[in-house]
């Protein structure tokens, strides 16, 4: 590997001009706790961005799906139905209820939770008394990679099941179908703003809904579930998950540069498409929807059955030291989550088997670009080289 040259990170943090300003604030207020006023301007400027009345800001995503899921009564012996191609974050949050997650197969057009499959899930988990003696508590599809998933057959069959949605929305904020933001179309909603995500607080992450009484008893929950009293009464067990004042003053410089930020990934995005088509790469398989705009947080691709192993390109341009990643394994294929139900058939496994994600940070140059170009251009002179 030439560690002479820069490493180009798949996705690194980018700051915008003003997050020091308001970290400056916190710290010259001495609000160096969990709460205090970049919290509640963060949560508001979240809702207005959003376009959805209610929003706690919290420590991670993880807590935000976990605190949803508690919300809405998931108990130990309750099943989640949870698109299966994603990261860990959503699965883990079922499991940390004891509920069992229920995982759903994806869809050829956005890669997210295929609404056939979650129908079908639905269907045999209430039919089979016996073999399911659970309930369904919740639907929780993911917006992969910034791509909304199939909403309006997702919201038919919320209704006609009577299961409300949670959407994690990790990876999608910004990204809207129909014209509304992703996080509220569904009965809550996840963000993350993790250190790889679009925007980033180093580490955080906020809970949506337009249901007043739910982000209230989020917040009553993050913060250890304290009764109002003036010593420390609990009638409930708590978490320790709010976000820090500190971090909401990054967060709030972050939202100011988010629409930039969209732009330069769908940007990145289509400079990659531009190339595979300027190649004649017309296999190269992508998600889309019509109804959708994705925010392009990653930008990934379906290489297919190609001669350009997704392996083979990930090694030739690491040793260039460009970071490159395979797509998200499917829940049900691993070792953790083995036991769990599986609805669907092979579509999930086929695009982990396949794709890839490129280097998609905001804050790439255009030298970068080249070198990605260079070393996929060698890649495709060379398609499986004999690299040990
Ligand atoms: C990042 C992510 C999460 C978890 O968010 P954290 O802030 O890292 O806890 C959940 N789901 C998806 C799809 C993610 O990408």
């Amino acid at each position: 590997m030439s560690v002479d040259k820069k490493k180009i990170w798949l996705s690194s943090p980018h700051m915008g001009t003003r997050e020091l300003e308001y970290v400056k604030e916190a710290f010259e207020t001495n609000w160096i706790a969990p709460l205090g006023p970049h919290v509640n301007a963060f949560e508001e400027e979240l809702q207005e961005y959003n376009g959805i009345s209610h929003a706690a800001a919290l420590s991670s995503g993880t807590a935000a799906l976990h605190l949803a899921l508690i919300i809405l009564g998931t108990q130990p012996g309750d099943y989640v139905l949870c698109q299966s191609f994603t990261f860990c974050g959503s699965a883990n949050a079922i499991h940390y209820t004891g509920a069992t997650p229920v995982f759903i197969d994806s869809e050829s057009n956005t890669w997210n939770l295929d609404p056939n499959a979650l129908e079908e899930a639905i269907q045999t988990i209430r039919s089979q008394k016996a073999k399911y003696p659970g309930k369904i508590k919740a639907i929780m599809p993911v917006h992969l990679y910034g791509m909304p998933a199939a909403m309006d057959e997702v919201l038919e069959i919320s209704q006609k099941y009577e299961i409300p949605i949670i959407e994690d929305a990790a990876e999608s904020l910004g990204a809207s179908y129909r014209g509304k933001k992703t996080g509220s179309l569904g009965d809550l909603g996840a963000f993350s703003f993790n250190g790889n995500k679009i925007i980033t607080t180093s580490g955080g992450g906020a809970l949506v809904s337009d249901r007043k009484e739910w982000i209230e008893k989020a917040r009553f929950l993050a913060t250890q579930a304290r009764d109002p009293a003036p010593h420390y009464q609990h009638s409930q067990v708590g978490y320790n998950y709010r976000l820090s004042n500190v971090l909401a003053g990054i967060g709030r410089g972050q939202l100011e540069v988010l629409d930039q930020r969209i732009e330069q990934r769908q940007h990145i995005f289509q400079t990659y498409v531009n190339w595979f088509s300027k190649w004649g790469l017309n296999w190269v398989g992508q998600q889309g929807d019509i109804l959708s705009q994705s925010n392009r947080w990653l930008s990934a691709f379906d290489l297919g059955p190609s001669d350009w192993k997704p392996e083979a390109v990930r090694r030739a341009l690491e040793k260039d030291n460009i970071e490159c990643r395979p797509l998200w394994k499917p829940m049900h294929l691993q070792p953790v989550y083995s036991d769990c139900p599986y609805f669907g058939g092979d579509r999930a496994e086929k695009l982990f088997q396949n794709g890839l994600c490129f280097p998609s940070g905001s804050n790439m140059t255009q030298e970068d670009m080249e070198r990605i170009q260079k070393a996929l251009e060698e890649c495709l002179a060379n398609p499986n080289p004999n690299d040990q």
